[in-house]
C-alpha cells in the first residue's frame, strides 16, 4: 500500500493491520516517507486513535527501529524509572543509586531539558567531567559492575520516535495519549530492562494536567508494557508544586547529594522512597512497596546509596568529590538576587512559570542550539499554604550570571512573582499535602 493509503484509512477511522503499521514506521526511519507524510499520519492518529492492538504494534515497530540493547549478561533484575517530566524533578539522581545499592541494577537511559522540565543529562552534566555518551558496550559493562549507569538516547535507539517526535512537536500532535505512550514506551523497551516505574507527573507543571489524562496515559503504557512480556507498575505524583527547592542543574546536584546523605527536602525523599520501593518489588528484592520504600531510605541513610553514586561519578568520568564537598565542586554562579513575595497565604503555585523563569535565567534551553549555564536556577522556599509574614525573609533567590540590564531577569522576576497565588492570611488555608503521591497503580491490578 501506498503512504498516502494508510493515511487515508486511519484518517477515515479504519484500523492499520500489523504489516501496514511495520511499513510506515520502517518509512519513517529510513525516510522514504517524507515528512509532510509522517505529519498527516500524526493528524489523522491524533483524531482517530488506536486501539490496543494497533498501540502495541506501533510501539513495538518504534522500539525495533534502532538497537534494543542487549544486558542478557547482567545477572541481576533490571528495572528503570521514567518521568514524564516535572519541575525541579531530580528524583532520579538519588533514585538509581539507592535502588542498585538494594541489588537491582538500573540501566537508565535519560533525556534532556524539554521545555519548562529540566532533564537528567543536563543536571549531571553540571558536575565537571561527567560523560553521559557512552557506548552501549560500556553502558551494560558498567550496569553490570556499578549496578547501574545514567546515559543519554544514543542515534541508534528508537530512531523512529526522534523523527516522529520532532514532526508531532511542530504539528500541534504532541497531545495524542497514543503516540505520547508509544514514544515513552518505545525508548524504554530498547534499554533491555525487565521492568519499568513510570512516574506520570499530573498538574499544572505537568504534561498531563488531569487525573483522568493521566490514568488514561498510564493504562496505555501498561498495556504496551503488558503485550511486550515487561511488568509496568505507574504511580501518579502531584506536579502542583516544584519538587524539592531547587530548579537549576548544579543547584538539583546539590540538593540530589543532600538526598543521598539522608537528608533533603521531605518531599524528594518521599518520591525517592516511594518510586525506588516499586522498582525493588519490581525486581524482586522486596516483597511489597512499604519493605521497598524502608531498604531504600535505609539505603539513603547508611551511606550505601552514596557510596554507589561516588563509584558512577568516577566510572562516567566526574569528579567524585562532589559526593564530599558538592559547593567546592560544582559550578556556581556569580550573581544571586531575592525576591520577596508579598504578606499573606500562599494558595497556590505555578511551577511552569517557575520551570520557564529558570530557562530565561539560563537552566534550560529556548532553542535546541542553546548551551545551558549550568549554575543558573532557582532556589525556592516558599510552600503551598503556607503564611508569609510582613518582613520575612526573600522566598525565593535566583542564580545567574545575566548581566545586569539583560531583559530575560526582568522577565524571570515577572515570572517568579506572578507564579505565587498570595491571598490574605486569614483565608481558610488548602489542606497541608501530606504526600505527592496520588495513586499507585500496580501490575495484577486492573
Ligand atoms: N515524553 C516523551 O518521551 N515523548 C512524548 O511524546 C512526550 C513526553
Amino acid at each position: 500500500m501506498l503512504p498516502v493509503q494508510l493515511i487515508r484509512k486511519k484518517r477515515d477511522g479504519g484500523a492499520l493491520d500489523d504489516p501496514e503499521i511495520r511499513a510506515f514506521v520502517a518509512g519513517i526511519t529510513d525516510g522514504t516517507i517524507p515528512d509532510y507524510q509522517g505529519a498527516a499520519m500524526m493528524m489523522a492518529i491524533f483524531f482517530r486513535g488506536l486501539d490496543d492492538r494497533e498501540l502495541a504494534t506501533w510501539a513495538e515497530a518504534m522500539t525495533r527501529s534502532g538497537d534494543v540493547l542487549d544486558l542478557s549478561a547482567v545477572a541481576r533484575p533490571k528495572i528503570d524509572k521514567h518521568s514524564t517530566g516535572g519541575v525541579g524533578d531530580k528524583i532520579s539522581i538519588p533514585l538509581a543509586p539507592a535502588v542498585a545499592a538494594c541489588g537491582v541494577a538500573v540501566p537508565m537511559v535519560s533525556g534532556r531539558g524539554l521545555g519548562h522540565t529540566g532533564g537528567t543529562l543536563d543536571k549531571l552534566e553540571s558536575i565537571p567531567g561527567f560523560r553521559v555518551d557512552l557506548p552501549s558496550e560500556r553502558f551494560a559493562e558498567l550496569v553490570g559492575s556499578l549496578g547501574v549507569c545514567l546515559i543519554g538516547q544514543t542515534a541508534r535507539i528508537a530512531p523512529a520516535d526522534k523523527r516522529l517526535y520532532a514532526l508531532r512537536d511542530v504539528t500541534a500532535t504532541v497531545e495524542s495519549l497514543p503516540m505520547i505512550a508509544c514514544s515513552i514506551m518505545s525508548k524504554k523497551l530498547a534499554e533491555g530492562i525487565d521492568g519499568l516505574v513510570i512516574d506520570c507527573k499530573v498538574g499544572r507543571g505537568a504534561f498531563m494536567k488531569t487525573i483522568e489524562d493521566a490514568r488514561a496515559l498510564c493504562g496505555l503504557m501498561r498495556g504496551i508494557g503488558r503485550r511486550a512480556g515487561k511488568r509496568v507498575t505507574c504511580v501518579l505524583t502531584d506536579m502542583e508544586a516544584p519538587i524539592g527547592r531547587t530548579i537549576g542543574n548544579a543547584l538539583e546536584i546539590r540538593e540530589s547529594i543532600e538526598v543521598l546523605r539522608g537528608g533533603g527536602p521531605a518531599d524528594t525523599r518521599e518520591l525517592t522512597y516511594v518510586l525506588g520501593g516499586e522498582m525493588l518489588v519490581l525486581g524482586g528484592a522486596a516483597a511489597d512497596a512499604a519493605e521497598g520504600a524502608a531498604r531504600i531510605r535505609r539505603a539513603l541513610e547508611d551511606g550505601s546509596a552514596l557510596e554507589v553514586f561516588r563509584r558512577v561519578v568516577e566510572a562516567q568520568g566526574g569528579d567524585p568529590r562532589v559526593c564530599d564537598s558538592p559547593g567546592s565542586v560544582l559550578p556556581r554562579a556569580k550573581q544571586r538576587e531575592e525576591v520577596a513575595l508579598r504578606p499573606g497565604r500562599v494558595t497556590a503555585i505555578d511551577s511552569q512559570a517557575l520551570g520557564i523563569a529558570a530557562v530565561l535565567l539560563g537552566a534550560g534551553r529556548r532553542t535546541k542550539e542553546d548551551a545551558i549555564d549550568p549554575a543558573a536556577g532557582l532556589v525556592v522556599d516558599a510552600y503551598l499554604g503556607e503564611v508569609i509574614e510582613p518582613g520575612a525573609a526573600p522566598q525565593v533567590v535566583l542564580h545567574h550570571d545575566l548581566a545586569p540590564g539583560d531583559g530575560r531577569l526582568a522577565e524571570a522576576r515577572a515570572m517568579i512573582e506572578g507564579a505565587f497565588v498570595i491571598e490574605p492570611a486569614d483565608r481558610p488555608a488548602p489542606p497541608p499535602r501530606a504526600s505527592r503521591v496520588l495513586e499507585v497503580l500496580r501490575e495484577g491490578a486492573p
